[in-house]
Order: C-alpha cells, then structure tokens, then sequence
C-alpha cells in the first residue's frame, strides 16, 4: 500500500468525500473493524465538526494542514493503536471520559457494575463505594453521577491510571465525593474500613491468551489492566477472599469477569463462608459478566 504525500495530492483527492474513501480503503487494508467510521471521526475531530457535517459537505475542500494531521492521525488508526486513544476519549455510561494508554479503554459490558452497583445502592442513600481496579474511573464515576449522596473510592495499583481518573473526576465535576487511592487492592486501606459496596473490573485475560487479542488490544492497551495470571482468576480469587473484611453486613461484592470464570468464581465465595448469596449477570451479547455476592 501506498500512501501519497500531501503534495502530490491532486484537487479533487483533497474534498472530503474523496479523502474519506482513501482513508477508508487505507483501514480497511489494515484489517480495521469499522473502516468507515473511524475515517470519519479523525477527518471530523481535525476540522473541528460533526460526521453529519461532513457527510452534508463531501465537496469541501480540506486545507493542507489538515490533511497533514489528518494523515498523522490515520497512521496511528493503520498501525491498530486504538481510536479511543487516537481521540483521547470514551463514551460510557453516556458520559464522555477522557483515556489515555495509562488505562484500559472502557467498555459497553462493564456498564453492568454500574447498572447493578445503581440498582443496589438505592438513589437517596449515603453509599460508601469501593471501585476496585479503578483505571480511567469509568464505573466508579459513573455510579457516583447517578447517587448524588455516594461517596466514592477509586482505587488502583498504578498511580497513572489513578491521574486519568483525577482528571475525569474534575471532568464531571465529581471530586468532592471522590477519594483516590493508590493500592495493591485492599492493602492500603485503613484497617476497619468499610464499604456498602465494592464493584471490580478486575485484569482477568488468561496470560496465554492476551497475545491472540486483536492488536488494538495486544499491542496498546495496558498488560497490567489485562492479565489475570495463568487462569485469569489472580486478581478475582484475592479479591473474594479479602472484600468482606471491608464489606458492610448486607453489602454487595460485584465483579466483572469472563463467562468460563464464573463457576470457580462462584465455588471461591462458598468457600470463603462469608456471602450468603451469588446472582450472575448476563451483558448484552447474553453472556454471564457480572458475579454478584453479598455479605452476609
Ligand atoms: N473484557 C476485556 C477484554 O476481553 C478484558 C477486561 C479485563 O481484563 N478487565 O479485552
């Protein structure tokens, strides 16, 4: 594949329809998933407009300094780093968080802890929320944006990933009822410290397994957010184990995980003795995500 400079580029190559199509057929050559889209989005994110505003305009011509950017910008899509980095952004929850290469890029499943963490919390109590394993501080804030008496605790092992949750904390004007915490999980927690509930997107990608992901995974985002050791239950197990030590009587553990973790996640509570009951949650492709335990 060949890409021309912007200089050899003739008149009609630099309308937007025409710059679309090229890039389009550079992504897709590449073995991008949604070719199409993400032309538009970089092309739109660089002229500074709406995808409707371009599809209204494929006849405008784009100025050279945006097709250099452009181009720069398409470089990185080719090479399968991924757009939420490319942008810098993520819808979840309906709210626009800011990610970086710090942190794993949020996604639709994980809005079942926030569904559930809702649900559970009830809209006018004083929850004390834990979100484990914070990252960008998608589920914690999201849950935080939705019970206005919560307080709520990010913590994370990685003291960057907590910096992006700061920030998106102040994004949604979120921090007064934030408090982050840098943690190898609950190790650095007051002793006696309590929560109403914990929600945890865990790293539980088996090691072996974390190569054959699609590059835009493998290649770019965090290991340490990713790998759950040789089964991918590392983090899950100690994670059962340890939470009712900071879990209120009648609180709830809540815990995305892949659906084959499920049945030795759920034998790891009965084992531990101290949850009286365990639900599964199903996302929208149907499969079991969220093991939901509570403290008896
Ligand atoms: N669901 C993610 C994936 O398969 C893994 C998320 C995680 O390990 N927490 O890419």
């Amino acid at each position: 594949m060949t890409i021309s400079p912007p200089a050899a580029q003739s008149e009609s190559e630099s309308k937007v329809s025409a710059l679309l199509s090229r890039l389009e057929e550079q992504f897709t050559e590449a073995g991008v998933d949604s070719p199409e889209l993400d032309a538009q989005l970089i092309l739109a994110v660089v002229l500074g407009c709406d995808r409707a505003h371009l599809h209204a305009h494929p006849e405008k011509a784009v100025p050279h300094e945006a097709i250099e950017r452009v181009e720069a910008l398409a470089q990185r899509r080719t090479a399968r780093e991924p757009m939420a980095y490319i942008l810098g952004e993520r819808e979840f929850w309906s709210m626009p968080f800011l990610v970086s290469p710090d942190v794993l890029i949020p996604r639709p499943e994980s809005e079942l802890l926030v569904e559930r963490a809702v649900a559970l919390s009830g809209y006018g109590g004083e929850s004390r929320i834990l979100d484990l394993c914070a990252g960008s501080g998608a589920v914690g804030l999201a849950v935080a944006s939705e019970l206005p008496q919560a307080q709520v605790t990010l913590l994370d092992l990685c003291p960057k990933a907590l910096g992006a949750a700061k920030r998106n904390a102040e994004k949604f004007g979120l921090v007064s009822r934030t408090r982050l915490v840098v943690s190898d999980l609950f190790d650095a927690l007051a002793v006696g410290e309590e929560f109403d509930l914990i929600a945890s997107n865990p790293p539980y990608v088996a090691s072996r397994e974390l190569d054959g992901l699609m590059p835009e995974v493998s290649s770019f985002e965090p290991r340490l957010a990713l790998d759950g050791g040789a089964d991918g239950m590392d983090l899950i197990r100690r994670i059962i184990e340890k939470a009712p030590a900071c879990l209120a009587r009648g609180g709830y553990l809540l815990i995305e995980m892949d659906p084959r973790q499920m049945d030795e996640a759920e034998a790891v509570s009965e084992e531990q003795g101290s949850y009286h009951s365990a639900r599964r949650h199903k996302d929208l492709a149907g499969r079991e995500r969220v093991l939901e335990l509570e403290r008896a």
